[in-house]
């Protein structure tokens, strides 16, 4: 199998963000939000008044992004498809969130190198064969394949949307696969 890049980005995709992001904010105003009641990228819209956009200063404190969750199946998957594919984290996050995002990769993915984390808001501009993220803005102006975990906020966007890692896994194999198999036929002709 050729080495195809696959970029992967970290929050809604590869860990659970929303989740200590929701627990945090519904101790402090009382409230009981949970991902589905998030039903656009603007979190701040479906949160009480009174916090507003002052949500979004959780994702600023030292250690939030130190010790979230991954979803099911991330780990495994990533590691399997680290052997055949270049695997490569692409994360946006505030300036203080970049010692922990990469320690959470350290401890979580060892297999990927230091060099294949890259810190970009415009993912966009790296070039990659296919983006796996949950962003719609993301995924509506990079120019490859795109594949979104599918969640309320994100799920109206005109990308392939899966439900699991494991769904993911089954796609990315099935489609460089079929790829490949073209690409080895061009050869023989
Ligand atoms: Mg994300």
């Amino acid at each position: 199998m050729s080495q195809a890049r696959l970029l992967i980005d970290l929050d809604g995709t590869t860990v659970d963000m929303m989740k200590k992001w929701l627990n945090l904010y519904n101790k402090d105003y009382n409230d009981s939000l949970t991902v589905n009641d998030i039903k656009d990228w603007d979190t701040h819209k479906w949160v009480k008044k009174e916090c507003g956009k002052k949500i979004y200063h959780y994702l600023s404190r030292p250690g939030f992004f130190r010790d979230l969750e991954p979803y099911p199946h991330a780990i495994d998957v990533l590691r399997r498809l680290s052997k055949d594919f270049d695997v490569v984290i692409v994360t946006a996050s505030p300036r203080i969130g970049h010692s922990d995002k990469t320690l959470w990769v350290r401890n979580n993915l060892p297999f990927i190198p230091r060099r294949n984390i890259i810190f970009a808001h415009r993912k966009d501009l790296v070039r990659g064969d296919l983006l796996f993220d949950d962003s719609p803005d993301n995924l509506d102006a990079f120019p490859g394949i795109t594949v979104a975990l599918r969640h309320e906020y994100n799920k109206h966007i005109n990308s392939h949307l899966v439900d699991s890692w494991l769904e993911f896994e089954d796609f990315v194999l099935t489609l460089f696969t079929k790829k490949q198999k073209s690409l080895d036929k061009l050869e023989k002709i």
